[in-house]
C-alpha cells in the first residue's frame, strides 16, 4: 500500500485540505492525524473491521482496547450506557483536552474496538485539525497512538512513517505535536474514579472538580502476577528503545558522576552508549554523548522532547542508556511512568 502524505498548518489550514483523508476514512480506510498529545492512527469506531484494521497495521495485541476521539459532546450519549453527574463535570471541565474517560459502552460499539471489554474509552481532543478531521468524515474515530505497538509514540510525522508507512492510507502531517505524551485515562465506572494512566491532567487538577480520586497502584510499578494495571495497554512493554536503559536517581552531582562512570565503563568495552541529561545538567558530563531532553524548570519541555529522544536513541544506535530521573509530582508521574516502561523498571539510586 503506497502511504501518501498531506502536510497542513494546524494554525492555517481550510477544512478542503482534509477532503482526501475524510473520503479515506468513510471508506474504511487508515489516516494518521496529529492531536494535542501524540500522533493516532484512526479508522472508523463503530465498524468491527475497521477497527480491526488499526490492530493489524499497528501490531497491537487485540485485547488492547482503541480510544474513540469524538468532536461533539453529544458523540458521548452514542457510546456510554451511563453518563454519570461526576463524569459530566469532567467532560465540562477538560474537554476538549487531553483527558480520556472510560464509561460503560452502549451494544452499539463493538468489542473489536474496546479489546472485548464492556467499557468504553472516550476523549475529544482539541487539536483543530483532528476536530475537523472528527467533523469531516462524520465517524467517530477509534485512534490508538500512531506508532507499531511497543515503539514510542509519535510526536511528529516522520515517527508515523518511520513505523507505519506502507501500512496505512495517509499520514496528515501538522508538525510537532504540543504536549508529547498520551492522555490521561480516568475510569469513572468504579465507585472511587481511578487514574489508569497518568498524563497531562494531573491526580489533582481532576481532585479539584470532582473530590477523591484514587491512582492505579500498578502505574510506577513493573507489573507482576497480582499487580496489573487496570489498563490493558499498560501492562505491555512499551515506549521502550531498543539499548538497555538504566534510570539513575539521586542529588545531581552524584547522578552525574554515577552515570559518567558507567557510561565509561560501557564505552571502554567498545559499546555505544548515550546519556538522557537536561538543560540544567548537559554541560556537567565529562564526556560527548549526552543528549538534553529538556529543562527541569519546564516540566512541560520534558514531556515533549521524551518520545523523540527515546526514538533518538534508536536512531545512533545506543546500546546503554542511562537517564537522569525527575520528580513524581504533577506532570512528573506520567514523565516517570513512560520513562521507567522505557526502562523496563530498571533504576538505580545513588
Ligand atoms: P493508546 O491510544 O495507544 O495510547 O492506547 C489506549 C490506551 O487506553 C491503552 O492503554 C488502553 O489499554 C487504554 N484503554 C482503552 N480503552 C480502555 C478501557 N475500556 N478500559 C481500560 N483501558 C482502556
Ligand atoms: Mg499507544
Amino acid at each position: 500500500m503506497e502511504t501518501r502524505i498531506q502536510k497542513v498548518n494546524p494554525e492555517n489550514f481550510d477544512d478542503r485540505e482534509l477532503d482526501d483523508a475524510c473520503l479515506i476514512l468513510k471508506r474504511e480506510g487508515l489516516v494518521a492525524f496529529p492531536t494535542e498529545t501524540v500522533y493516532g492512527l484512526g479508522a472508523d469506531a463503530m465498524k468491527e473491521e475497521t477497527s480491526k484494521k488499526i490492530y493489524e497495521a499497528k501490531g497491537r495485541p487485540s485485547d488492547n482496547p482503541l480510544i474513540i476521539h469524538i468532536a461533539e459532546t453529544e458523540s458521548v450519549y452514542r457510546l456510554a450506557k451511563v453518563v454519570t453527574g461526576k463524569a459530566e463535570q469532567l467532560m465540562k471541565a477538560f474537554w476538549p483536552g487531553p483527558l480520556t474517560i472510560i464509561f460503560e459502552k452502549k451494544r452499539e460499539v463493538p468489542y473489536s474496538t474496546t479489546g472485548g471489554l464492556d467499557t468504553v474509552a472516550v476523549r475529544m481532543p482539541s487539536h483543530p485539525v483532528a476536530r475537523a478531521l472528527i467533523r469531516c468524515s462524520g465517524i467517530l474515530i477509534a485512534a490508538p497512538s500512531a506508532n507499531t505497538s511497543g515503539r514510542p509514540s509519535p510526536t511528529k510525522a516522520e515517527h508515523v512513517w518511520e513505523d507505519l508507512s506502507g501500512r496505512i492510507d495517509m499520514i496528515i502531517d501538522g508538525g510537532q505535536v504540543g504536549i508529547g505524551i498520551e492522555s490521561t485515562i480516568i475510569d469513572m465506572t468504579e465507585e472511587v474514579p481511578v487514574i489508569l494512566r497518568p498524563g497531562y491532567v494531573t491526580k489533582a487538577m481532576l481532585e479539584e472538580v470532582i473530590g477523591e480520586v484514587a491512582m492505579d497502584v500498578a502505574l510506577l510499578k513493573k507489573p507482576t502476577g497480582e499487580l496489573r494495571p487496570k489498563a490493558p495497554g499498560m501492562k505491555y512493554r512499551h515506549y521502550a528503545p531498543k539499548g538497555k536503559m538504566t534510570i539513575v536517581e539521586g542529588r545531581m552531582e552524584d547522578v552525574v558522576r554515577e552515570i559518567t562512570g558507567m557510561a565509561e565503563k560501557w564505552k571502554d568495552r567498545g559499546k555505544k552508549v548515550a546519556v538522557i541529561a537536561t538543560e540544567e545538567s548537559k554541560e556537567l558530563y565529562p564526556i560527548e554523548e549526552v543528549y538534553s531532553i529538556g529543562s527541569r524548570k519546564n516540566e512541560a519541555s520534558i514531556a515533549a522532547g521524551l518520545y523523540d529522544i527515546l526514538r533518538k536513541m534508536d536512531h545512533i544506535g545506543a546500546e546503554y542508556i542511562f537517564a537522569e530521573s525527575f520528580s513524581e509530582e504533577h506532570l512528573g508521574h506520567a514523565i516517570m511512568n513512560r520513562l521507567l516502561k522505557a526502562a523496563g523498571y530498571q533504576k538505580v539510586k545513588v
